[in-house]
């Protein structure tokens, strides 16, 4: 979402004649646009706050911006903390931040905090996308859910969706630009559609469904569902519809009912367990990936080992791991029982291990199979190689000569647990 948020920024300031400086040095203006899901993301944003405050002492023309989600939880604190921000603002107000600086040039006022006069949608604002044929589309913004460990909810608000019209018009736009895979973004795409006023009533599968009926997209991905809200018609629309991509970011969180049950997920170990049985039945070929917390307060060795045996018993293609951070004001946060340092630290060094070995297993299994890959350009490793995805969304390194946006076919000829790699087999897909 945030990485959408960043594209919205770097398109209006465009639009208001402020190009992309190489490096941080050489800005007249600079944008952080901040996170603050765990308490790392902050530890970071304070190291790159100190060298804008170094640059800015050097020349103090310079103009320093702070947005998202930190910014719109520490508000006004932020000026405090951090003197040297001009101007600060949420998620919901990134408008703000052109009005801002269009005023700034007329001699406007420094050390405020934007607020629109609503919530917008960052997607109304012109876009600077890393990559002509790939788009993130968002459908929602906010969350209704009450996860106890979240600041989600407190900093993007509640759940809003857009309009379906407003959507397929995009995805029209950005089909007829030469966009072939497009990601659509919510916190709960699931939920997407539940806000809207009855007339205008559409649900996920139903958006799915449409988006597969546009000329030229080709694969259709999403980020992220809630378990709770995965129902059969999602499934189903998922197995019927082309540009459906075989792959499901479904976050599981813990493999323990018990904690579960304290995060506030609204799901148990076995609801997941035939969620994610329903979803492969229907879907040949599906891979999932999750995300887990290791350390959630009150978790015992017996709830951890969970974790670990859902990891296998699902034998996930993939996952992120936290380790859990209180988040101001969550209720998480002032529970009694937190898990000490040492151990939080000892359990995601098992988990990621375990997630590692379970992921090589799963990518090996593909050697020898042949898979259509996005190219997206040349490996990062090694430049005589291509990269791209497969529509499970494994990177693949391979020997090739596609362009970047084309679709080939890839023979799998080795894997690790989070690469695949092969040489491209002719013919490919136009
Ligand atoms: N809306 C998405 C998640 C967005 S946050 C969903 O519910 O699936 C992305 C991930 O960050 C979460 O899935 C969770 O695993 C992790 N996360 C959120 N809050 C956290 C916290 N306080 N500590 C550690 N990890 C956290
Ligand atoms: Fe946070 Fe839960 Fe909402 Fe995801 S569903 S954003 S984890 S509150």
């Amino acid at each position: 979402m945030n990485a959408h948020d960043s594209e919205r920024i770097k398109g209006m300031l465009e639009e208001l004649g402020l190009g992309e400086a190489p490096e941080l040095e050489q800005a007249d203006v600079m944008v952080f646009n901040t996170c603050t899901i765990r308490e790392k993301a902050e530890s970071r944003l304070a190291a790159h706050l100190g060298l804008a405050k170094t640059l800015k002492d050097a020349d103090p023309e310079r103009l320093l911006a702070v947005g998202g989600c930190f910014a719109e939880v520490r508000r006004e604190r932020l000026f405090e903390q951090y003197p040297q921000v001009d101007f600060a603002f949420g998620p919901g107000s990134i408008a703000a931040l052109g009005e801002w600086l269009a005023a700034e040039r007329n001699g406007g006022a420094s050390g405020s905090f934007g607020t629109g006069a609503e919530r917008r949608f960052a997607a109304e604002l012109p876009a600077r996308r890393e990559r002509p044929f790939q788009a993130w589309v968002q459908i929602s913004m906010g969350c209704n859910s009450v996860c106890s460990y979240c600041i989600v909810p407190t900093v993007r608000g509640k759940q809003m969706s857009r309009s379906p019209g407003e959507i397929l018009a995009e995805v029209g736009r950005l089909a007829g630009d030469g966009v072939r895979e497009i990601t659509l973004l919510g916190q709960n795409v699931n939920s997407y559609g539940r806000d809207l006023p009855v007339d205008e009533r559409f649900g996920f599968a139903e958006l799915l469904r449409a988006c597969d009926r546009v000329e030229g997209i080709e694969r259709i991905r999403f980020t992220s569902p809630h378990p709770k809200d995965f129902r059969d018609d999602v499934i189903a629309a998922m197995a019927e519809c082309d540009s459906v991509c075989e792959h499901a970011h479904l976050p599981a969180q813990s493999g323990s009912s018990r904690i579960l049950k304290t995060m506030r997920r609204t799901y148990d170990r076995e609801r997941f367990l035939a969620l994610a049985a329903d979803m492969r039945a229907a879907i040949p070929d599906l891979a999932l990936t999750t995300d887990l917390i290791a350390g959630f307060p009150g978790e015992t060795d017996e709830d951890f080992e969970q974790t670990l045996s859902l990891v296998e018993e699902v034998g996930f293609d993939g996952a992120y791991t936290f380790v859990y951070s209180p988040r101001y004001s969550t209720e998480a946060a002032s529970l009694p029982s937190q898990v000490p340092e040492e151990v939080k630290r000892e359990r995601i060094e098992r988990l990621i291990e375990l997630v590692q070995s379970v992921a090589e297993k799963k990518n090996r299994s593909r050697i020898g199979s042949i898979e259509q890959v996005l190219v997206e350009g040349s490996s990062r490793t090694d430049p005589s190689l291509l990269r791209g995805r497969t529509r499970r969304n494994t990177t693949v390194n391979f020997a090739g000569a596609a362009r970047a946006g084309e679709l080939a076919n890839v023979r799998v000829e080795d894997a690790t647990s989070t690469t695949l790699r092969g040489a491209q087999v002719v013919p490919s897909p136009a």
